[in-house]
């Protein structure tokens, strides 16, 4: 359709993305909610409604909206055309922006901090060109003022969101435009950049280049152990290295490289954090603990796996107080390892999901969840009696949980969509009806399954 101020994106997805129920009001700066409604339009297709309706106030104000060229959504306020900022946290991270002064560095340096925050933000909320454009604006002012570590984080931020859009070229020249300041850098953030610039490489299909940079920082991290320079910031880069250096080799196929690189990640974490535990810390092991497994298995070495996943549950379990979280954590990698892998259901895995799900499932005040309680109740989902059959029930109920996320904008469509297909394929062969009603209620949110399309 030309002049299609949408440009096909889909209107109910559309109207999900910009409802808000805190927005800043366009008259007086308050909190208010943003309503969408779906209303037939001249040529009977539907087009947004949008209202700004603020009780501070007590004025309603007409917007609508827009999806750009380069597919950000823009809201306008109707009697001006003005663009509106209708995220909270951006509106006062500009406002902060405008306050600072920047006569001097110092000044310099906080609006910029800020505008990374801003640029993070503006990627979150559905603009990820404006949010580049800020990034490298970013970049650019950190290089002017030195501080190339600043540079670099920003940078793997920026490299991530051209990536999310599909342009890895873009991705890629951003990472070879700040290399030369993460050549023979150890500070922890030139190892991550370098890390995340190879696999960006290894992406592209030059697999040479990445290996190399990835040895190269084993190499760095082995020196820095050895002298006693791992930084007291990042305590545990060396076992990123190896853990880099594993991912790059089991890509590549080679599966016993890969296993001897896994195996030095999770031994290094483990050593760090069992001296210095951390909830970071201990997630960080129990995700080398399920890549190690997983390389084990592959290296027919399924004994090492389980050894490996235990030793990691023990380990959380004795911080169970402490860090609940990465307990529950520890108990989900090892569900996710057998998930991934196959292997026959052990029998403990029903009981180690029912702990999650009583830990987790506290209900928050305002009806969120822990993001982790839906995959608990996925995984339960294959402690069915025999285990090609799932358990409907506990499918269900990660569905539903995953489903009201979504529509309330705190989950992401990507986390819903796997978990609905397997729900919907296994409805198919045991509730038709069910399935119907799945699919229209998915399909209201602008959301298809496959290739049947419901019309609503
Ligand atoms: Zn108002």
């Amino acid at each position: 359709m030309e002049n299609d101020p949408y440009r096909g994106t889909n209107p109910w997805s559309l109207a999900r993305y910009i409802r808000n129920p805190e927005c800043p009001c366009p008259i007086c700066g308050g909190p208010t909610r943003l309503t969408v409604d779906l209303v037939p339009g001249p040529d009977g297709d539907p087009v947004l409604s949008i209202f700004s309706r603020c009780s501070p106030c007590g004025k309603d104000t007409e917007m609508t909206a827009e999806v750009l060229e380069d597919m950000d959504i823009v809201v306008k306020v109707a009697s001006t055309g003005e663009v509106h900022e209708t995220d909270m946290e951006s509106y006062g991270i500009r406002k902060d922006i405008e306050k600072t002064c920047t006569d001097d560095s110092e000044g310099k340096r906080k609006v910029l901090s800020l505008e990374g925050r801003l640029a993070g933000r503006l990627a979150e909320t559905r603009r990820p060109a404006a949010a580049v454009s800020l990034g490298k604006k970013v970049i650019d002012g950190m290089v002017a003022l030195e501080d190339y570590d600043g540079a670099m984080d920003q940078a793997m931020a920026t490299a991530a969101v051209l990536s999310d859009k599909g342009d890895y070229e873009a991705a890629l020249e951003l990472y070879g435009s700040l290399k030369q300041y993460a050549e023979g850098n150890v500070s922890p953030s030139a190892i991550a950049f370098t890390l995340a610039h190879a696999f960006a490489l290894f992406s592209s299909g030059d697999t040479k280049e990445s290996t190399r940079l990835v040895r190269e920082t084993v190499t760095a991290t082995d020196r820095m152990k050895s002298n006693g320079t791992i930084p007291e910031k990042d305590r545990l880069v060396r076992s990123r290295a190896y853990e880099a250096l594993g991912v790059l080799l089991s890509a590549k196929n080679d599966k016993a490289g890969s296993m001897k690189a896994m195996k030095k990640a999770l031994e290094d974490s483990q050593d760090i954090v069992s001296k210095e535990p951390s909830e970071d810390g201990l997630k960080w092991v129990n995700r080398c603990a399920r890549e190690y497994a997983f390389s084990a298995f592959q290296a027919d070495m399924k004994k090492r796996s389980v050894e490996a996943l235990k030793d990691s549950v023990k380990q959380c379990s004795r911080f169970k107080d402490t860090y609940p979280s990465a307990y529950c954590d520890a108990l989900l990698q090892r569900a996710m390892y057998i998930s991934d892998s196959g292997s026959d259901v052990p029998p403990y895995l029903r009981g180690d999901m029912d702990e999650v799900i009583s830990m987790l499932n506290t209900g928050k005040d305002d009806g969120r969840f822990d993001p982790l309680l839906p995959l608990a109740y996925f995984y339960r989902s294959m402690t069915g009696m025999d285990k090609e059959i799932l358990d409907g029930n506990d499918m269900g109920k990660a569905y539903e949980l995953l489903f009201r996320g979504v529509s309330e904008g705190f989950v992401p469509d990507s986390t819903l969509i796997p978990i609905a297909s397997q729900y919907v394929t296994y409805l198919s062969k045991n509730d038709k009806e069910k399935e119907e009603s799945v699919r229209k209620e998915l399909a209201a949110l602008g959301l298809f399954l496959g290739s049947a399309r419901y019309k609503p």
